[in-house]
């Protein structure tokens, strides 16, 4: 068992490789939870927060259709889920994983909540806010208690995304043609 550091700087300061096997670990259980999402009918986005130990803090996934819930991107939820157990609104020391960059309201409640380490998985060139459309990390005033880093485990989260959204093309295909034979034969 490795010593416990106390905190993200201390981590990627002292063991530039540990830091990035925790940070497969973590991709890797966010999109366990962008499973969850797909199991629930929603876009596979999932998100968890660990510690410097590896411990989750806290976890969500798209909840946005199920809750008729505009904020309810993964990382929100997760966000809330690790605010409570904790009993803290800000949650220094902590890390988030997401499979996808987050959005620009996602990015302003990471912010809020002065995470140490956001860490995200695919680019998302339609609403990211990590650089692909905005780049809210760049601004510094904003920005003194956060790291943020891309492209963690990107080829898979953004594969996962590919394959859900082919998977919802070709099955909206096959419906219309349902359709246009039970019109047809009727
Ligand atoms: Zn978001």
């Amino acid at each position: 068992m490795p010593p416990e550091k106390a905190s993200f700087a201390e981590f990627a300061a002292a063991d530039a490789s540990e830091l990035a096997e925790m940070d497969t670990l973590g991709m890797a259980a966010a999109l366990e939870m962008a499973e969850e999402a797909v199991r629930s009918g929603e876009v596979p986005v999932g998100a968890v927060i660990l510690d410097t130990t590896g411990r989750v803090i806290g976890r969500g996934f798209n909840r946005c259709i199920s809750d008729h819930d505009p904020t309810g991107h993964a990382e929100i939820v997760a966000l809330r889920d690790a605010a409570s157990r904790v009993g803290n609104y800000r949650l220094p020391g902590l890390a988030l994983y997401v499979t996808l960059e987050p959005c620009i309201m996602c990015m302003g409640a990471l912010l809020h909540a002065r995470l140490a380490r956001v860490v995200f998985g695919a680019s998302d060139p339609k609403t990211g806010a990590c650089g692909s459309v905005l780049d809210v990390p760049s601004y510094r005033q904003l920005n003194h208690h956060t790291t943020v880093v891309g492209g963690v485990m990107g080829e898979e989260c953004a594969t996962r995304l590919q394959d859900f959204f082919r998977e919802r093309r070709r099955a909206a295909k096959a419906a219309r043609q349902a359709q246009r034979e039970i019109q047809q034969n009727g």
